[in-house]
């Protein structure tokens, strides 16, 4: 940890509030407490206790709407010290979910602050982020490549490059997209666990053992509705893309209107559970519990409990959804690379990849594996998506 001089009064303020930022650590110039010391010394108990409710807070509502209340009452360099306290045990858990979904929260959390403050701080932020705003008459602007680099994993229509206003090399907008745009490079950042010593992590997993086990018990595994009689829902052969959805959502980037929606059919007529469907919105960017599950609802138990059928193979084509050529954006190697089940003529639709690759559908119309058999007809229009809120409604 790099050791620097102590920051001024409100300077100390801005780096507990946002204390990703690069020289937050200056916060704790005097003290500088190791690894250890933070695990252990009785100094350091007060952040650990509110670092832990941190990864709670987040891990029960990733939308970051969950405040931590103790946050009001501590000062800036136990404020940050909770914040690292709680990246460090996240750095230590097994799988990175739970540090995606953490910097999901974290990074909402953040920019919710943000979105209240005047445009100096905003570009101060920026600037201080690496991906500095400039000024352009009223309106804020960043440089091409930054805009392209943070809109990368947004995937609402308004945020593509087609739809901004660009001229010499800026794109301009407005103090809301460029907070949302933050937002996206705040998560990004904060999802990537830190790069820890093998004993250092096998230090804090046994210090965290019962948290990180708690929080890995609350991570949603998929789970199969009673009286299907499919068994277990099994993931890990679901098509490419319906592992991509489920990816995209995880890592807190949003997914369009139509993916949400064949998400949502593909794992009803797949045997999941309500539960199971609506946790895999917990990510998106605009999760809301109480419409997720109007909407899955709403897609699910239409035609007496059938649900609206999922949309086939060249309709998610036709949307940029299908992910036969690989998901680049996976971190695991194999989903990188082309799908060769996918390329097979006979391949039309995702529910028959699955059963093909030895998965039980609950609901199956599809006939047989060869392609003969009609596929389902498209749904009769795509009702609300779940996981996103209302263009009508407020938080
Ligand atoms: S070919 Fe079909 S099943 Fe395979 S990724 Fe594309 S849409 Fe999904």
């Amino acid at each position: 940890m790099a050791v620097r001089g102590a920051a001024p009064l409100n300077e100390r303020a801005r780096l507990a509030d946002y204390p990703f930022l690069p020289g937050a650590e200056s916060l704790v110039a005097d003290s500088a407490p190791s690894i250890g010391d933070l695990l252990r010394h009785g100094g350091y108990q007060r952040a650990r206790e509110v670092g832990r409710a941190r990864i709670r807070a987040a891990i029960d509502d990733p939308t970051g709407a969950t405040g931590v209340a103790e946050l009001a009452h501590l000062d800036p360099e136990e404020r940050y010290l909770s914040f690292q306290y709680a990246r460090l045990v996240l750095s230590a858990a097994r799988t990175r979910a739970p540090i995606r979904r953490w910097a999901v929260a974290e990074a909402k959390e953040a920019t919710g602050r943000l979105a209240e403050e005047d445009v100096e701080t905003v570009l101060d932020i920026s600037r201080r982020l690496g991906v500095p705003l400039e000024l352009e008459g009223t309106e804020l602007a960043f440089r091409l490549p930054d805009y392209l680099h943070l809109a990368t994993a947004i995937r609402e229509a308004e945020f593509r490059l087609v739809h901004q206003a660009v001229r010499g090399g800026l794109v301009r907008v407005s103090k809301a997209r460029a907070v949302r745009l933050l937002q996206e490079g705040i998560r990004r950042e904060l999802g990537q666990p830190m790069e820890l010593a093998d004993a250092t992590r096998a230090a804090i997993a046994e210090a965290e053992a019962e948290l990180l086990a708690d929080v890995e018990a609350r991570m949603p595994a998929p789970t199969a509705r009673s009286g299907t009689g499919v068994g277990p829902l099994r993931p890990e052969i679901f098509p490419p893309c319906i592992r991509a959805m489920r990816r995209s959502l995880q890592d807190g980037e949003n997914l369009s209107h139509a993916g949400r929606f064949a998400l949502a059919a593909f794992l009803h007529r797949a045997g999941a559970d309500a539960d199971t469907i609506v946790d895999s919105y917990r990510g998106a960017p605009d999760f809301d519990e109480a419409v997720t599950r109007y909407q899955v609802e709403h897609i699910t138990q239409r035609d007496g409990g059938r649900g609206y059928s999922p949309s086939e193979c060249a309709t998610l084509q036709t949307h940029g959804l299908c992910y036969k050529e690989g998901d680049k954006q996976s971190k695991i190697a194999a989903d990188q690379l082309p799908d060769p089940l996918c390329h097979e003529p006979r391949l039309r639709h995702p529910l028959q990849y699955y059963r093909i690759r030895g998965g039980k559908v609950a609901i199956d119309d599809l006939g047989a594996d060869d392609g003969s058999a009609t596929t389902p007809a498209g749904g009769p229009g795509t009702p609300g998506a779940p996981g996103r809120r209302p263009s009508t409604a407020r938080r």
